[in-house]
């Protein structure tokens, strides 16, 4: 009903980078290879995310904003395998329910499909031409819910947390190209080739990019690779490391300190490198299901893990200093 999923909706849409977020997030789990996010107003006007994937069947697409639908997951198994970013059916539905949604979307088989929503609610749903893949625009914001929309902060704020995501999650997916825009200026463009310090270079520039030092390590539970900066290249903050496991960018301080641990008698006091630090292991080792925003995430043995990424990051960056 609409009042749950407002109620959801304050856990999973807490400002525009957290829609860009979910909605990027269902286009990667489509199979998209190129996505294309516009926003305007920082995206308090409008978000748009469109995409090449797999798309909805006309029956799919207006299911998508009820609240547990999902497609990704039929059995508890599931839960404990899972490969999918999505998985819990409850952000399209909170999403709409405090915004207009505009979808055109299209599985390539049958025709094309047209819906809106404004606060939750269908307004239209009509056949329309659209090639395979998904076109989704959220705007007016939290136009229903007026003590949420006052908490926003201001325009550069919102851009930069959506610009800061954008980045980690191109980081997290070289394959596909991205392309964020605002006012239709581009502010990133990835090509999708696959190569991780390619994105680096997108995102930081040739000059940090080309002198960050390759790591690598593994042990019987995991694998790790990535790439960070030298301590002449570093910065005054600690949020420019990034940790993946198994595709998906989480928060964890954790790794953090182990690569700064890695670091610790080439780091200036107050310092911090630029990293980006990817994990592979069995899904059955990892728990994404701690918070709605699956932003956090159980390992276990993360003990194991933390200390391979420090001594792979020291390794790495003591040939290279020598
Ligand atoms: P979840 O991602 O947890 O399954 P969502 O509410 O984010 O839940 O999305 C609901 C469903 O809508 C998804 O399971 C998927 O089937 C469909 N969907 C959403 N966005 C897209 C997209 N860009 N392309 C194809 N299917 C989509
Ligand atoms: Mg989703």
């Amino acid at each position: 009903d609409s009042l749950s999923n407002k109620i959801a909706a304050g856990e999973v849409v807490e400002r525009p980078a957290s829609i860009v977020k979910e909605l990027v997030e269902n286009s990667i789990d489509a199979d998209s290879t190129s996505i294309e996010i516009a926003l305007e107003e920082a995206g308090l006007t409008s978000i748009r995310v469109t995409d090449n994937g797999k798309g909805m069947s006309r029956r799919d697409a207006v299911l998508s904003f009820e609240r547990h639908a999902t497609s990704k997951i039929s059995n508890e198994h599931d839960l404990f395998r899972i490969r999918t970013l999505g998985f819990r059916g409850e952000a399209l539905a909170s999403i709409a329910s405090v915004s207009k949604v505009s979808l055109f979307t299209s599985d390539g088989e049958t025709e094309g499909t047209e819906v809106q929503l404004d606060g939750g609610v269908v307004v239209k749903q009509s056949t329309a031409a659209f090639r395979k893949g998904t076109d989704m625009t959220v705007s007016h914001l939290f136009y229903n819910t007026p003590a949420r929309l006052k908490y926003m902060k201001t325009i550069q704020t919102e851009l930069g947390h959506t610009i800061d995501l954008v980045n980690r999650i191109a980081l997290s997916h070289p394959h596909i190209a991205f392309k964020l825009s605002h006012h239709s200026q581009t502010i990133l463009h990835t090509s999708g080739s696959g190569d991780r310090r390619k994105v680096l270079t997108d995102i930081y520039g040739m000059a940090v990019a080309r002198k960050m030092v390759p790591f690598t390590g593994e042990n019987a539970d995991f694998k790790v690779d990535g790439y960070v900066t030298l301590p002449e290249m570093t910065r005054a903050s600690r949020n420019y490391m990034t940790l993946i496991v198994n595709g998906r960018w989480v928060k964890s301080y954790a790794a953090n300190q182990a690569v700064l641990d890695g670091l610790h008698t080439y780091l200036p006091i107050g310092r911090f490198p630029i990293a980006v630090i990817n994990v592979e292991t069995d899904p059955f080792l990892t728990d994404v299901n701690v918070h709605p925003s699956k932003q956090h995430i159980r390992l276990s043995k993360e003990g194991e893990l933390f200390d391979l990424i420090k001594s792979s990051v020291r390794d790495a960056v003591k040939r290279s200093i020598i």
